[in-house]
């Protein structure tokens, strides 16, 4: 990592030091309170549940030490995207999203964005670049896409984009600010689905946004305070308290995963395999350029659908469900979800065992499949 990202990590988890009196709680304490005391004028204080909350303000505190950036929080990754869609998009507007990123966001622009008047167009990650950015109201980019890793230049779509007048958000759920900073190579907006890395754990839904641009930050802050797409504080509390230990679980995560992913390029019951960090992969050269790290997320096609799934099944140290980025390795079978991918794609998410005992075990399973 690099000295800032190192000094970003460092005082994470002393952010909320700074601010206490003698005999105060060196935890940030969870707050459950739906309304504040508030005699008077309101102006100048917490007015109510939906408005503000100390809890999420702790966890955005620590969401914008790590982004360099405001942050809002949201209840979920998608509540975060359908805010920025929702808040800055105006009927008429043309919005250009990834044809092979996550799935979510282009059904609901398919099922419900058109019907308010918003269009949208999809393009694969790969050659995102080709054909400009003419006409278009925002540009969101998701790379590497989840789940096929391709990858984009992230500066060059922020430029040429924004020279078209876009706005350019970046879905950066799968890097993490750890793994790529795409604020800093020009993107208006970041987002990211914390049900991920940054809790960690399996056990919460979180998402966030965070811009340089205030008038958009202010914008998506009233959006969420009217729509009421609010986290919980006890949610916010757990994604404070995984944030603290996100550099060293991303860090395991994503060096067990360059080591797997190499190994799994050698493996003979492994038909081809895509990880950013390996140097044959299409994706290579590119990421090296933007990513800091080649993230904890491989594909790895398997000869059919019946080896696939009993690879998943067999292997102990593999939990066979969705979603990525928690403690625990976990897999699945993109194709169950109508992803464009081989039958036999497995998306592999390398949690934090141990990686040689992980290894073992993931080798174990491939050669009795
Ligand atoms: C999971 C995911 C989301 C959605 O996040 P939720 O927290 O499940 O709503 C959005 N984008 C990407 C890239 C994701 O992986």
């Amino acid at each position: 990592m690099t000295d800032s990202q190192n000094a970003r990590a460092a005082s994470l988890s002393h952010l909320h030091s700074a601010k206490l009196s003698r005999g105060d709680p060196l935890s940030t304490p969870i707050v459950m309170s739906s309304v504040f005391h508030l005699p008077g004028d309101p102006a100048g204080a917490r007015q109510y549940g939906r408005f503000d909350s100390p809890t999420w303000e702790a966890v955005e505190a620590a969401l914008a030490h790590l982004e360099e950036a405001e942050a809002l929080v949201f209840p979920s990754g998608m509540a975060a995207i359908s805010s920025v869609l929702l808040a800055l998009l105006s009927s008429g507007d043309r919005v250009l999203i990834p044809s092979d990123g996550y799935y979510t966001p282009r059904v609901l622009l398919e099922k419900h964005l058109t019907r308010l008047g918003i269009g949208y167009d999809t393009r694969p990650t790969a050659t995102f670049l080709d054909g400009g950015f003419s006409g278009y109201g925002m540009v969101l980019v998701e790379t590497p896409s989840n789940p096929g890793l391709d990858v984009c230049d992230i500066e060059a779509v922020a430029k040429a984009a924004r020279s078209e007048g876009a706005i350019t958000v970046a879905d950066n759920t799968t890097m993490t600010p750890y793994g790529q900073r795409p604020l800093d190579l020009g993107i208006d907006i970041v987002l990211a689905s914390d049900t991920k890395a940054p809790n960690g754990h399996s056990d919460v839904l979180f998402g966030h946004v965070a811009s340089r641009n205030a008038k958009m930050i202010e914008t998506i802050r009233e959006w969420r305070k009217l729509a009421g797409v609010i986290p919980g504080p006890f949610e916010a509390w757990l994604v404070l308290r995984g944030l603290e230990t996100l550099e060293v679980r991303f860090d395991r995560m994503c060096s067990s995963a360059e080591i797997i992913a190499s190994r799994l390029a050698d493996h003979p019951m492994v038909q081809s395999v895509r990880y950013p960090g390996l140097k044959d992969d299409p994706s290579h050269a590119l990421a090296k350029t933007q990513m800091l790290r080649s993230g904890s997320l491989i594909g790895l096609t398997l000869a059919s659908k019946e080896k696939a799934e009993r690879f998943i099944d067999t292997c102990p140290l593999i939990e066979a469900t969705t979603s990525f980025g928690s403690v625990h390795t976990s897999a699945e079978r993109r194709a169950r979800w109508g992803d464009d991918v081989a039958e036999g794609f497995v998306r592999l998410s390398v949690g934090c065992e141990p990686t040689e005992t992980l290894w073992e075990a993931i080798d174990t399973a491939l050669k009795t499949t």
